[in-house]
């Protein structure tokens, strides 16, 4: 499709978003509020027509399918900054609110502790490159909502995953702070990449799904297809307004495999370190092999959000886990092998070292009964994996610990919400509206062409209903203006510079 056409269909799914939108959000029950709804789509739409023809918009485009937003950007840091925070402003101006709100409430820390954080820590060790793209963010949204973030704003929120669990964590007992939060980090995801005899065609199978809160996660709908000035082009799922796709899921051009499932209990900073959501996304534009990942990954290393990183490089038909602590770190590699992770760490080091409180012969506690069902399941499996099989890994509800079928938080596809015990690992308390949020699985042959299939809300199929929920359960009376359905769509392609079919 021709420059021109593109931009069409660009621009016309553009308004086709932004009408419905309003629409939706008009207030209607008196006459004062709808002349300053008229005004203000006026204003709106004057605001779109001046900044609809910016020549940083060149060539990006986003359309919606299978409950997911693509976007597609391209160009100098500052123009793929802007196209994304212009494209998904209206995901954008949605997400904030309720980051904030995750990320200031069980730290009884405010937002402007945040901003200064951004500011006075991570910002110094961002590498410009990634300042421009995150100022070009903040001005694209700007451009089109009329919103008044700062790029400090939108640092801080892209380290939500960060700053509250890891660094205020270590903050709290560096200060002494009397009462602290109880603040653990987190329990993200399940996940595996397997290759050689393991897998259908023996080569590289990865799969993913993401576990968090249901408030971030139902936002967390983004595939990013980026083609940067530098490095290669990358298709990534990710969160509105974050530069990295911090679940993490992600394959480059040079044909790099890339997912992780956090560490449990895991505890250190180091206030000098690069923001891990910049050495993220730095290794997924910059690596073709798994030595040069690792040594982004390292470089910098502040200890934030620390990973279990599951590597393919379809080059070599190699698969790799790096298990990143901040005090040790260790790095498995195999052509015939597997490797999975459920936000357990393995190595004795990194379990001395980086996370002291985690227990690995607890086999009641989700990530160790989450790893016993990889275990058996990839066993089962052996041979035969492919990307039909990931799919169904992913939404799997065996509980090794009671040895039933039932989701629950010990179960591949996590549905904490129905949990009586919740996750005290990770400080998510009973029936804490978290789980599995999407799932997404690649293989070799898929990668090489920038493909992949993911499938938004429960990898199961189940969805989450909030108004239930919340009447039922007052503790989570705070996420009550954030928190809403998610319903599950269904498994869904995407590829990379793939147009839309015209929408009606
Ligand atoms: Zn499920």
């Amino acid at each position: 499709m021709s420059d021109g056409i593109r931009r069409i269909v660009a621009l016309s799914v553009l308004m086709l978003g932004t009408g419905l939108l309003w629409v939706a959000g008009r207030p209607t029950n008196s006459e004062a509020d709808a002349a300053k709804s008229e005004q203000d789509t006026a204003l709106r739409e004057a605001r779109e027509r001046a900044t609809a023809n910016d020549p940083r918009l060149k060539g990006a485009y986003r359309y919606d399918r299978g409950g997911w937003v693509y976007v597609h950007l391209e160009g100098e840091p500052a123009s793929v900054g802007f196209q994304h925070g212009y494209l998904l402003a209206p995901e954008i101006a949605d997400a904030f609110p309720a980051i904030k709100a995750q990320m200031t409430h069980p730290s009884r820390r405010d937002w402007d502790f945040f901003r200064t954080t951004a500011k006075d820590m991570l910002w110094p060790n961002i590498d410009e490159e990634y300042r421009q793209e995150l100022q070009g963010i903040t001005d694209g949204l700007n451009a089109r909502s009329g919103s008044h973030l700062d790029v400090y704003d939108i640092v801080a929120m892209n380290a939500f995953e960060e700053l509250p669990d890891y660094y205020v964590a270590w903050l709290d007992k560096r200060e002494k702070t009397a009462n602290p939060p109880n603040l653990k980090s987190p329990g993200n995801c399940s996940a595996f990449v397997a290759t050689g005899s393991w897998t259908k065609d023996g080569k590289i199978v990865i799969a993913h799904n993401n576990w968090t809160g249901y408030m971030a996660g139902e936002r967390w709908r983004i595939i990013f297809d980026i083609v940067p000035k530098n490095g290669f082009r990358m298709l990534m799922d990710g969160f509105p307004g974050v530069i990295a796709s911090d679940d993490d899921f992600g394959i480059n051009s040079d044909g790099l495999m890339v997912t992780e499932t956090t560490i449990s209990q895991f505890e250190g900073w180091d206030p000098n370190g690069k923001a891990e959501f910049v050495r993220a996304r730095k290794a997924l534009q910059y690596a073709g092999s798994i030595d040069e990942y690792t040594k982004i990954m390292l470089d910098g290393n502040n200890g934030g959000y620390a990973n279990d990183w599951l590597l393919g490089d379809r080059k070599t038909n190699e698969i790799a886990q790096l298990e990143l602590g901040l005090k040790a770190y260790k790095l498995w590699r195999t052509k015939d092998g597997v490797f999975a992770g459920s936000n357990w760490a393995r190595d004795p080091k990194v379990l001395k070292l980086d996370t002291p409180q985690f227990n690995p012969n607890d086999m009641e506690i989700s990530p160790n009964a989450r790893r016993t069902r990889w275990e058996q399941l990839l066993d089962e499996n052996k041979g035969k994996l492919d990307v039909e099989i990931a799919e169904k890994l992913l939404g799997d509800h065996f509980d090794t610990f009671d040895k039933k079928e039932a989701a629950n938080e010990r179960t591949l596809c996590g549905h904490v919400d129905v949990s009586p015990r919740g996750v005290a690992v990770w400080a998510w308390g009973q029936n804490y509206p978290g789980g599995a949020v999407q799932g997404k699985a690649s293989d070799s042959t898929m990668a090489q062409q920038l493909r992949f299939f993911a499938r938004m809300g429960h990898p199961c199929g189940e969805d989450f209903i909030a108004k239930p929920f919340l009447a039922a359960h007052s503790d989570y009376a705070w996420q009550e203006p954030y928190l809403r359905d998610m319903p599950a769509g269904p498994w869904t392609e995407f590829h990379a510079g793939e147009i839309p079919a015209p929408q009606r």
